[in-house]
């Protein structure tokens, strides 16, 4: 049996107006409204709540289950100024993070009404935080070759009278130079593209002619370990998107590729269809990943050695910028890898006209092994 108290009244019974009625047209403007909204009686029981405050927690049955908003309402209902907090209520189901909510909380009408709107903040928070770690993060990052070069410049001021000095040092500064220069393009890049703006020029990019590019640029460092750059796989393949972007995206996971490999191995990069996206993936047999770090290495910064990624160059910006650039096309990046045998960076892109096939072009680069 259901015990029926006084307050489980039908609203239908309530004449217009009274203190358990919403004033006209409350109710419509509520149902539109994104915020979590819940209006209270004079005696505090909830009058109406929208589906996404009881699904928060905020309310139970007629109640509004957290204190704090609660002692605001009828603040509110004493002197009638509108106030803003923000709050915190606990998960309220088993496992659930807690949520922080911002609270606008204004008298409603004339019968001691209380109107209480409550904006969900916890991704603006998480955006914050992830924000604030990232210059943190960049303000770190730009330390070190900005106090190496200036420690190197005073070296040089000191040692002016030693020319073979001068000429190690300043080549030492160049390097730092360059590192610097990498970090600010791995940055510009990165805000690009992961501002969420579409692609910049979005067509049909012939997939051989993006692999050929990749390798071009990476000839030089791979030559120098003497690795081998192979393409291979089907040719005449088409994505769709923007050609500088993915030669960006493959030249980093080939320049890893490079990195992380010792000398004389292969690298090899390879296309295929696979339905409604082509598969480009980059094959190394180098140092491979920890199981562990696997899913953390697009996240920006991340390094598995932090001291062997900067002795390679690296910004620790190269995956994330693969990711983004993946992600903006409407594709994705996975990576298989074994440590002491070698990773496979795969990524998948939505072909060009929906299917993947497999078109002969008399311009296409023909694709050669590079060294
Ligand atoms: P970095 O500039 O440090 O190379 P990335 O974002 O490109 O930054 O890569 C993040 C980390 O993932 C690297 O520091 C390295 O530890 C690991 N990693 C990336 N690619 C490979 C690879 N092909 N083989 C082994 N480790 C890799």
């Amino acid at each position: 049996m259901v015990a029926v108290r006084p307050r489980d009244r039908r609203r239908t019974d309530i004449p217009e107006n009274s203190d358990s009625t919403l004033p006209q047209g409350v109710a419509s403007v509520l149902a539109v409204l994104p915020s979590s909204a819940v209006v209270l009686d004079r005696d505090d029981r909830v009058l109406r709540a929208s589906s996404a405050a009881r699904a928060f927690g905020l309310v139970k049955g007629d109640h509004l289950m957290a204190a704090e908003l609660l002692a605001l309402a009828r603040q509110v209902r004493r002197d009638g100024e509108i106030r803003e907090s923000e709050f915190e209520v606990a998960g309220h189901k088993f496992g659930m993070e807690a949520t922080t909510f911002a609270v606008r909380v204004a008298p409603l009408g004339s019968h001691g009404q209380v109107l209480v709107l409550a904006e969900d903040q916890t991704e603006r928070r998480r955006v914050e935080a992830v924000r604030r770690d990232f210059v943190a993060n960049v303000s770190h990052e730009l330390k070190t070759p900005v106090g190496a070069l200036s420690l190197l410049a005073e070296t040089i001021q000191d040692a002016a009278e030693d020319p073979v000095a001068v000429t190690r040092f300043a080549g030492r500064m160049q390097h730092e130079a360059a590192r610097l220069t990498y970090l600010v393009q791995d940055l510009i890049t990165l805000s690009r593209i992961q501002g969420g703006e579409p692609i910049p020029t979005p067509g049909c990019v012939p997939v051989d002619e993006v692999v050929h590019e990749a390798i071009d640029r990476c000839n030089t460092k791979a030559a120098a370990k003497e690795i081998v750059l192979v393409a291979g796989g089907t040719e005449g393949l088409r994505v769709w998107g923007d050609d500088e972007l993915l030669v960006t995206a493959l030249r980093n996971l080939i320049d890893n590729a490079v990195a992380y490999s010792p000398e004389s191995t292969r690298v090899v990069v390879s296309a295929r269809p696979a339905g409604e996206v082509v598969e480009v993936s980059v094959s190394d047999q180098g140092i491979g990943i920890p199981e562990s770090s696997l899913e953390r290495i697009f996240e920006r910064f991340f390094r598995v050695d932090a001291a062997r990624s900067r002795a390679t160059g690296g910004t620790g910006l190269g995956l994330a910028i693969v990711k983004h650039v993946a992600v903006a096309h409407g594709g994705e990046v996975a990576v298989w890898s074994k440590e002491g045998s070698g990773s496979t960076f795969t990524l998948r892109l939505p072909a060009f006209g929906g299917t993947a096939i497999a078109v002969p072009s008399t311009t296409s680069i023909p694709l050669e092994a590079a060294k």
